[in-house]
């Protein structure tokens, strides 16, 4: 049984760094060409390198400049992408940011960063990668699904986070958007779904695992003790992405650790 993504095309959001450029070099292992999405100018020397260690490694991808929260730069990011490559396939939903405050210390600043990028940042992309799907309609020389969209949601899509309420709210509704675009577009053969990843070890979270004390206190919440890697992301992307995933559509599985087992009721409760 082998994970193969030939002949189709991923665009990657926020693929420059993290759990991004996991997703992306696992997709174009897998056969993928991948865009590598980047948000400004200060990110394309770190999407170069991840692109660099893709076509290193055999694979295929462009590197491109899009802020997700803006609506013209996504339209022309996926009609770039098919004038270059002739449709997409798969979307992987990823660019996300955190701003975090104390509830009443939040400024709407704040507020409407967080869900610009990590919800309506996510909207956007859905709604252009849904539109691309439809036009192009099946093709079984590449899948047998109209298309794969997979957001790459949190466990604070379940578990409530104090200090962080633009995030976690981003995170909840992202279910909801996905369950609803699955119902939507399941006729249609447009697979939906999300991954919950727990703690993985990237930038957005380094103060959590930068020094031996933060670290212990994060394994503390993690059954198996270790941090998350974003090859851990990666490898489910490129399964859920394939056709041997075909049946898989409306769900959020969750990659953590068994952090959403609640450690702290190991011991009694
Ligand atoms: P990261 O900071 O390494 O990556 C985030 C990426 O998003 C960066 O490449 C950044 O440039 C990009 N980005 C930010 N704003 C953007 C915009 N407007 N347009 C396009 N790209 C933009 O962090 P990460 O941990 O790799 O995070 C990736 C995703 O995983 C996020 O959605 C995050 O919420 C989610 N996540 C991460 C963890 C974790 O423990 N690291 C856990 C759960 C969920």
């Amino acid at each position: 049984m082998e994970i193969s993504l030939q002949n189709q095309v991923a665009v990657v959001t926020g693929a420059s760094s993290g759990i991004g450029s996991g997703i992306a070099k696992s997709l174009a292992a897998a056969g993928a060409t991948v865009v590598v999405n980047h948000s400004s100018e200060r990110s394309l020397g770190e999407a170069q390198a991840i692109l660099k260690e893709i076509t290193d490694a055999g694979g295929n991808g462009i590197t491109y400049q899009c802020d997700v929260s803006k609506e013209d730069q996504v339209i022309k990011m996926f009609q770039d992408t098919v004038s270059q490559f002739g449709t997409v396939d798969i979307l992987i939903n990823n660019a996300g940011i955190q701003k975090d405050a104390k509830f009443t210390d939040m400024t709407l600043d704040q507020w409407n960063a967080v869900i610009g990028v990590n919800l309506t940042g996510q909207f956007l992309c859905a709604r252009e990668a849904i539109k691309e799907f439809l036009r192009r309609g099946i093709d079984t020389s590449r899948s047998i699904a109209c298309g794969k969209i997979i957001h790459i949601s949190s466990v604070h899509e379940i578990i409530p986070w104090a200090g962080h309420a633009n995030y976690a709210a981003s995170k909840g509704a992202i279910r909801m958007l996905m369950q609803t675009l699955a119902q939507e577009y399941g006729a249609d053969k447009i697979r939906v779904n999300s991954i919950c990843p727990g703690a993985i070890q990237t930038p957005i979270n380094k103060d959590a695992w930068s020094t031996p004390q933060a670290l212990n206190s994060l394994l503390n919440l993690i059954p198996y003790n270790r941090i998350g890697q974003p090859q851990d992301i990666g490898n489910l992307a490129a399964f859920l992405a394939s056709d041997l995933a075909d049946y898989i559509t409306g769900t959020s599985i969750f990659v953590d650790g068994a952090m959403t087992t609640f450690e702290s009721f190991s011991t009694g409760g």
